[in-house]
C-alpha cells in the first residue's frame, strides 16, 4: 500500500487561462521568481492563446518541439538553456508553466525535476529516483487524454538505449493546473480522437487487470463513462464534450493504474517506428479483439460515430528486423503484460504470436 499524491489545486472552466496572472501573482503558494513558459510549438502560429500568457520582462517563453515523442536529450537541452538564462539566479526560475499536450506537459515536469536535482534526465527514468521537489510547476493542458496533467510520471524516450520510461515520482505531479476547455477547440479531429482514446485505453486496461485498487477503479469507471458520452453521443468536440473529455483525462491520469496489453505494444511502436502515443494505442488495439472483446467493439463504434478512419496496413510493410525490435521493446514491459496475462505472459505472447499481432496492424 502506498500513499497517493494528487495535484495541489486546479481551476476548471471555459476561459480559465485568463486567470493565470491572478494565480501567478495572487496565490501565496506560488513562488515569486521569473516564469518559464514551455509551450507546444503547435501554438507558435496562434497569437490568441499566447497573448493570454502574462509575460513579464524576466520571464522566458520556449517552444517545445513535439514532432517526436519527448526524449531524454531534449529535456537535457531545455534544462541547460533555462540554467544558462537564469545563471544569475542560481540557474533556477521561480515557476515553470507547461502548456500543451501530453508531450509538452511531460517535458515541463521532467525539466522542473532536473533543474533542482541535477545530472541528466536519464538518471531519473524509473521509480522514485527523483530526490528533491522540482521547480514549482503549473500545467495547462491543451489536449485531453494522456492524463499527464494529473499523473505522477513523465514519459521520456532515451533514443541511445531504446528505453521508453517515465520519471515515476511524487515530485512529477503538477502543483497546480489551469483546465480551460476552450483550448482544445482547435485540435485537429484525428489527433483529438487518438489522444482522447488514451484515457479510454488506460482505464479499460486497468479495469481488466489483476492488480486492483478501489479508488483507481472508481476513477477509471467514471472516466470510461465520460468517454462514452464524448465519443458515442453527439460531436466529440462540441463545448460540453470538450469539458467532459478534460474531466475524463484528469480522472484517468489520477487513476494511473497499471495498464495491460495495449500500452506495451504501443510503446514498441513509438520506440521502433516513432509513432505518436495516441495513434500507436489505436494501432495496437487493432489486433487485440480476442483479448478485449467488448472494449474492441466499443472502440470501433466510437471511431465510426465520430467519422474517424482508423489506419490499417502498417504491419504489411514491416521487415523481420523491425518485428524483432518491436517484440523486444514491447515484451520488456513485464508489469503491465503480467497484469493482464499473469506471470506466464511470455508463454502466451511468444515471438511468433507477437509477430502475428504486429503484422495484423
Ligand atoms: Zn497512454
Amino acid at each position: 500500500m502506498k500513499a497517493i499524491r494528487n495535484v495541489g489545486s486546479y481551476l476548471f472552466g471555459p476561459g480559465a487561462l485568463g486567470r493565470l496572472e491572478e494565480v501567478l501573482r495572487g496565490d501565496p503558494r506560488v513562488p515569486a521568481g521569473p516564469v518559464v513558459y514551455l509551450v507546444d510549438h503547435f501554438f507558435a502560429g496562434f497569437t490568441a492563446p499566447l497573448a493570454k500568457l502574462p509575460q513579464r520582462p524576466l520571464d522566458r517563453l520556449i517552444f517545445m518541439d513535439t514532432t517526436h515523442e519527448p526524449s531524454t536529450d531534449q529535456v537535457d537541452q531545455v534544462a541547460a538553456r533555462v540554467r544558462a538564462d537564469f545563471s544569475d539566479l542560481g540557474g533556477l526560475p521561480g515557476v515553470i508553466v507547461g502548456m500543451g499536450g501530453g508531450a509538452t506537459l511531460d517535458m515541463a515536469k521532467a525539466v522542473s525535476n532536473l533543474l533542482t536535482n541535477g545530472g541528466q534526465a536519464a538518471d531519473y527514468q524509473g521509480w522514485d529516483l527523483v530526490k528533491v521537489p522540482g521547480v514549482y510547476k503549473i500545467g495547462v493542458p491543451t489536449l485531453s487524454g494522456t492524463g499527464s496533467e494529473t499523473s505522477r510520471t513523465c514519459v521520456l524516450t532515451n533514443y541511445q538505449t531504446g528505453v521508453k520510461l517515465g520519471m515515476n515520482s511524487d515530485f512529477s505531479v503538477f502543483d497546480q493546473l489551469i483546465l480551460d476547455p476552450d483550448l482544445t477547440a482547435t485540435v485537429p479531429r484525428e489527433q483529438y480522437f487518438h489522444t482522447g482514446l488514451d484515457t479510454y485505453f488506460h482505464c479499460m486496461e486497468t479495469l481488466n487487470g489483476r492488480a486492483r485498487n478501489g479508488i483507481v477503479d472508481a476513477y477509471s469507471e467514471k472516466a470510461i463513462d465520460l468517454c462514452r458520452q464524448v465519443f458515442l453521443q453527439g460531436d466529440m468536440q462540441d463545448q460540453s464534450s470538450r469539458e467532459n473529455m478534460m474531466i475524463a483525462s484528469l480522472m484517468g491520469g489520477a487513476a494511473a493504474g497499471n495498464t495491460g496489453l495495449v500500452h506495451p505494444l504501443s510503446a514498441g511502436l513509438s520506440v521502433v517506428l516513432g509513432v505518436h502515443h495516441g495513434l500507436a494505442n489505436c494501432l495496437a488495439m487493432g489486433p487485440l479483439a480476442e483479448f478485449y472483446p467488448p472494449e474492441h467493439a466499443e472502440f470501433l463504434a466510437m471511431a465510426q460515430a465520430q467519422g474517424i478512419k482508423l489506419p490499417t496496413g502498417l504491419g504489411a510493410d514491416l521487415s523481420d528486423e523491425q518485428i524483432g525490435k518491436l517484440y523486444a521493446s514491447s515484451i520488456v514491459h513485464a508489469k503491465p503484460l503480467g497484469n493482464h496475462l499473469g506471470e506466464g505472459f511470455r508463454d502466451i505472447l511468444t515471438p511468433a504470436r507477437m509477430a502475428a499481432l504486429f503484422r495484423a496492424m
